[in-house]
């Protein structure tokens, strides 16, 4: 097969000028047959010329085809009726037949030719669009046929490839002995072959080769069809090492790693689910999916896993599951752990508590890592990080700042006891006078009981008064547990002026509250603390300004709803300022600007504020004085509320 003719065959489409010169000549030849044939001198003997006609419409198509050989041999036997039809031979009958048969015979011969090329030039088109390469070579090694996929890879063009020796375009490498025996005996062969790229980079190519043989059964060449291996082998290469690398760090992680098998477990619990949203159903049912979780099947799990369970040998974790060991209390983790992994989150992290082999309890943050190859939960990559340390560290840390809050307020009360004590010493005072006279009132001659009913109940709002100050001098006392609850903000302001109302007076500062009309959210925080932080900021307020000299004396205390929703106090004061105008250092523990003052108030207010989520700050006014604020965030959103001063 020359190279021009595989190419011919690839190409089996008619070029569309040739159409009308095949027809033009396909219908000249038949004007010219038949006007041959109507000249009785010939006596029919040129109709079966009408065979050329059928050949050179037959690269056209069947319809073409059937249409020719359907026309000529009726222009035969109309050439024949007008001929012959008044003295008839028996030559021209027999010639008449004979050419009604060639005509027959000629067509269906094209048609089963046109339908064999079709047949070949499909298979050549499937060739063009293979991936793998294609060539055809003779028995010189010389390329007669070079596919698409050969161009893509070689970087070859197939025309300056075709007729050029195959071994010497493409640098081939390969062990020819045993590929031209293999060829010999069994026709074929197959194996990696090594060549060179138009650009000089190196191919391995898993190749197939086929001898062609002619008619006689002689070899005239090779067939053969090639893919590019390098790719394979270099993404092999590159997963190997990639999963040798991942073995290496789960073998040698610091901290626990397991792999686990949840398909039979929680395949089963998903698959039992209500249709519908799966989160809601989930986090209701820690009873049903912590059991899953945890009975799915470890299948391995590093040495630092081993550890935290307290077994010795990480094999022996290999085929196990974790039932039992966790603790109930820690049960809502894996409703979280499995909503956020069939929400589509690939990884996600949840607190829990775990029980060792040993009976240790362990806190732990499990990492949960849905792994590629695991979207059926058939690979799911635990990582466990003990943080009991830690939870013991931060509950220690916990109850030192509570401690220090209490010592806080205990020596802020020392500060403030003249003044509570005059502030309990006015109503009693006003209770002995009122019983005084009350008494008097009795003791008259007709004693007056609408008066004494009325020095009675002076007595006793005076004795509530007093009972109230005690109340909130002895809630600030009160060593407890800090406790979180929903606080209004508004309340706790007017218990803490009522606190410092004396120490005001006292220091001749005019208190200013614009309590607010419309209503503020509350926050979330312990009541207690959060007046020990109000207390603290209005103390230092007038304390400010009974050491400043200017003689505007007023401590304005506002509210405002932050964009955030959060709520913020402010109080302002006309006092001396910070020293370092930015009011930064004054958190700091143990900064102090006064002779008898600790330096711990402010820093013990930010630890509280700071662990409610909220934000302590402060800064000097643009006139006098310095403003300090904090805010917390609210609990609810109340709709209308302005974001602004309120
Ligand atoms: P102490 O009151 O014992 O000094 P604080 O932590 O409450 O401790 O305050 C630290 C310092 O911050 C004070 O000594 C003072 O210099 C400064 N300070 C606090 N509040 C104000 C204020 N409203 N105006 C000016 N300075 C203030």
């Amino acid at each position: 097969m020359s190279a021009d003719n595989t190419v011919a065959l690839v190409r089996n489409d008619l070029p569309a000028v040739r159409r009308p010169v095949l027809l033009l000549t396909a219908t000249t030849l038949t004007v010219c047959i038949l006007a041959l044939d109507l000249r009785q001198s010939l006596d029919g003997a040129v109709a079966v010329l009408y065979i050329a006609v059928v050949l050179v419409v037959a690269p056209l198509g069947g319809r073409y085809v059937i249409a020719s050989g359907i026309a000529t041999g009726l222009l035969t036997t109309a050439a024949f009726l007008i001929g012959h039809l008044s003295h008839p031979t028996n030559g021209a009958y027999s010639r008449f037949v004979v050419s009604l048969v060639a005509i027959g015979i000629t067509t269906l011969l094209s048609l089963r030719d046109r339908s064999s090329r079709t047949t070949l030039g499909e298979q050549a088109r499937i060739l063009e669009l293979s991936h793998d390469t294609v060539i055809i070579r003779s028995n010189e090694d010389v390329i007669l046929y070079w596919n698409v996929g050969a161009e893509l890879l070689y970087g070859w063009a197939r025309h300056e490839a075709l007729g050029k020796k195959s071994s010497e375009l493409l640098r081939c490498k390969y062990d020819d002995l045993d590929v031209d025996e293999c060829l010999r005996t069994d026709g074929h062969w197959s194996g990696e072959v090594v060549r060179t790229r138009r650009d000089g980079t190196r191919l391995v190519l898993a190749s197939r080769w086929l001898l062609r043989r002619d008619p006689e059964g002689r070899p005239v060449g090779v067939i053969e069809s090639s893919s590019d291996l390098t790719a394979r082998l270099r993404s092999d290469t590159e997963r190997l090492a990639s999963e040798r690398r991942y073995r290496a760090i789960f073998d040698s992680a610091g901290f626990a790693m397991w792999e686990s098998d949840w398909s039979q477990t929680v395949g089963t619990v998903l698959h039992a689910a209500p249709p519908g949203d799966l989160r809601p159903w989930l986090m209701s049912h820690p009873e049903i999916v912590g059991p899953a979780i945890q009975s799915g099947v470890i299948r391995h799990a590093n040495q630092a896993a081993a550890d935290l369970f307290g077994v010795r040998h990480r094999e022996e974790l290999a085929g196990a599951n974790l039932c039992g060991r966790y603790l109930e209390s820690g049960a809502g983790a894996f409703s979280t752990i499995l909503a956020a992994l069939a929400d589509g989150e690939t990884s996600v992290e949840a607190e829990t508590r775990l029980k060792t082999f040993h009976g240790r309890t362990v806190d732990i943050v499990l990492r949960v890592t849905l792994l590629p190859e695991g979207r059926n939960w058939s690979h799911v990559l635990v990582m466990a990080f003990d943080v009991t340390e830690r939870n013991e560290a931060r509950a220690r840390f916990e109850q030192a700042s509570a401690e220090l809050a209490h010592a806080g307020r205990v020596s802020m009360l020392g500060q403030l006891a003249a003044s509570i004590a005059h502030e309990v010493n006015q109503p009693l005072t006003a209770i002995i006078n009122y019983a005084k006279s009350a008494t008097r009132w009795v003791d008259r001659e007709e004693p007056r009981l609408d008066e004494v009913e009325k020095c009675l109940s002076s007595i006793v709002s005076n004795g509530t008064r007093a009972a109230e100050v005690i109340g909130r001098v002895r809630s600030l006392a009160r060593k407890a547990e800090p406790q979180a609850e929903d606080v209004d903000l508004l309340d706790l302001i007017d218990g803490a002026l009522s606190i410092t109302r004396r120490e005001a007076a006292a220091q001749a500062v005019q208190v200013v509250w614009e309590r607010p009309v419309a209503p503020v959210p509350k926050v979330r925080a312990d009541r207690v603390q959060i007046q020990q932080v109000l207390v603290n900021l209005i103390i230092n307020g007038i304390q400010a300004m009974a050491s400043s000299t200017r003689s505007a004396r007023e401590l304005c205390v506002y509210v405002k709803v932050l964009p955030a929703g959060d709520v913020a106090v402010h109080v302002r004061d006309c006092g001396t300022g910070f020293p370092d105008g930015q009011g930064t250092m004054i958190f700091e523990p143990f900064f102090t600007t006064k002779s008898d003052g600790m330096g711990m108030g402010l820093s013990i207010c930010r630890t509280i504020i700071e662990a409610g989520g909220g934000t302590i700050w402060a800064q000097n006014n643009e006139g006098a004085g310095a403003t300090v604020a904090f805010s917390l965030p609210a609990c609810t959103v109340l709709r209308g509320v302005a974001a602004t001063h309120i």
